[in-house]
Order: structure tokens, then C-alpha cells, then sequence
């Protein structure tokens, strides 16, 4: 791979990885490839940039773990789920019955997804993860679903990627 901004070609090392592109800024992958360019007189010196392999398999585990959360859906969270069921905000809003500028609310962190919508976008969202990949995801559980949430937010969740595969390292309870 090449640098973007110099042309050089990007070092690169196995680390611990900050995937912001998913949109959460909480998740921390370990065990990724990872370019750099290391020109010190280039715009994207030291600049990360994670090679993330299996994002469906990896997008997938992200998408149980924050339904599980102990937390209140954020905007951010929102936004990341109807992303990854590739729904449109208009149809996002209608299926959690409210309205689309609602969502927008939401998703710009305006406004606190409210308990009611929290839970039903916790239902919905294993049902379309179950619709999605074909199956029932029973390490989930209904009292999970339902439980009061906490008030704080999570600090991190820690996925390790190793031979192909993910393990949930760590998920603040
Ligand atoms: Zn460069």
C-alpha cells in the first residue's frame, strides 16, 4: 500500500486499532494490521490506517454487543444499527414509530433516544440481526432486553481479531 498524500510505502505493524469509521468512537480492535506512512514530512505521517478484515462478521458481533449493552442507546448507536440494517432514516423512524426528524434528533445528539424507543430499537434490532443472518441468536436474552439501563456510557469495547477471527475482549458492564 501507498501513502495517499506522499506516495511513499506505508510501514506497517500488528496493533492495537481505534475503529472510528464504524462510526462509535469506543471500539478498539487488537491484533490489526496497521499503515502508516512514517515520511516525517508528509501530511499523513503516523497517520493509522487499519486493514479490517471480515468488517460483515466483525459488524455483526458490534451489533450484539450493543444491543446486550447495559447503556442507553446513543445517536451514535443509532445511526451505526440502521447502517448496518441499510435503512434509510425515513424507514428507521417508522419502524420505531416516530418521526423521521426525531431520528435526525438523535443521530446529530440533539435530543436522548427515550426509554420506550430504546427498548423497541433493541427488539427491532435482534429481530433484523435474526431476519438478517438467518438464524436466532439466543445468547441474548429478553431480560437484557428489558432491563433498567444504566445511566453512564460504556469507556470501551476491546475486539481481539486473531487467525480470522473475533473475540469480544472486554465489554464494561
Ligand atoms: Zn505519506
Amino acid at each position: 500500500m501507498y501513502c495517499e498524500d506522499c506516495g511513499k510505502v506505508l510501514d506497517s505493524k500488528i496493533g492495537r486499532y481505534h475503529y472510528k469509521e464504524c462510526g462509535l468512537d469506543y471500539v478498539w480492535l487488537d491484533g490489526i494490521e496497521i499503515y502508516y506512512c512514517s515520511n516525517s514530512q508528509c501530511n499523513l505521517y503516523n497517520e493509522p490506517l487499519g486493514a479490517i478484515p471480515k468488517i460483515e462478521l466483525l459488524h455483526s458481533m458490534l451489533t450484539k454487543a450493543i444491543i446486550a449493552s447495559v447503556f442507553p442507546f446513543t445517536g451514535k448507536e443509532s445511526r451505526f444499527l440502521r447502517t448496518y440494517f441499510q435503512l434509510k432514516s425515513k424507514q428507521w423512524a417508522e419502524l420505531l414509530t416516530v418521526s423521521a426528524e426525531t431520528v435526525s434528533r438523535w443521530e446529530k445528539g440533539v435530543e436522548n433516544i427515550g426509554s420506550q424507543s430504546d427498548f423497541l430499537m433493541r427488539l427491532l434490532s435482534l429481530r433484523l440481526l435474526e431476519e438478517k443472518e438467518q438464524s436466532w441468536i439466543p445468547e441474548i436474552k429478553a431480560n437484557q432486553i428489558i432491563s433498567a439501563r444504566k445511566t453512564e456510557q460504556p469507556s470501551s469495547i476491546f475486539i481481539k481479531h486473531t487467525s480470522g477471527q473475533f473475540l469480544l475482549e472486554k465489554i464494561p458492564a
